[in-house]
């Protein structure tokens, strides 16, 4: 399998977890970037857990780094406090609530599932296993697969010439190189 394939797999897995991310974090009024600060600060040592840290970790502005600790202090995820030595300096860490809410969120539901799917199967290709994983995670997330056209079941190749059974509308040689939200996997290769 080329590399740009098995890349475009990576992310296109990465875009359906950052998807079911959103959509479970907006549930609860936060951003991914949120869940990505509690999570640093729940593994990171006491020289690491200052605002210029997290800063510094996420490559972000000060300012988008200062208001996601402004959501996440509102609502009591995580505590401040100043340095013993040097009182300019102020430590994070996750309140009760926080550690609460990263143990409750943190296993993404869509993953669970599709790692069902995969532990029975094995794989002689990254790509393959990385295909095999895409449509797991897509099954579990009942998300469109976004798929290539001509691998569609809907696709229809005859004397060099390309037809849509779903439209029923002719289909040129770059359309049959683009991903369609309504693609069907013709079969798993
Ligand atoms: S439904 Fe979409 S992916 Fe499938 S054949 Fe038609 S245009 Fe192509």
């Amino acid at each position: 399998m080329q590399d740009t394939t098995t890349f475009k797999l990576i992310e296109r897995i990465s875009t359906l977890l950052r998807s079911e991310e959103r959509k479970k974090y907006a549930a609860i009024g936060l951003h991914p970037i949120h869940v990505q600060v509690l999570d640093y600060l729940a593994n990171c040592n006491h020289h690491s857990d200052t605002p210029a840290a997290v800063t510094e970790y996420f490559g972000l502005t000060k300012g988008t780094v200062s208001q996601s600790l402004q959501v996440l202090e509102r609502k009591g995820y995580i505590d401040k406090n100043q340095d013993s030595e040097d009182g300019r300096v102020i430590h994070l860490a996750l309140s009760v609530r926080g550690e609460k809410l990263l143990n409750e969120i943190q296993s993404l539901d869509v993953f669970s599932q599709a790692e069902e799917a995969l532990t029975s199967q094995d794989f002689s290709t990254i790509g393959e296993a990385l295909k095999t994983t895409l449509l797991a995670l897509q099954k579990a997330n009942d998300a469109k697969s976004f798929g290539v056209c001509h691998t569609c079941i809907n696709f229809d190749e005859e004397d060099n010439h390309y037809l849509c059974n779903l439209t029923q509308l002719p289909l040129s040689r770059s359309d049959a190189n683009k991903i369609c939200r309504e693609h069907i996997l013709a079969e798993v290769e």
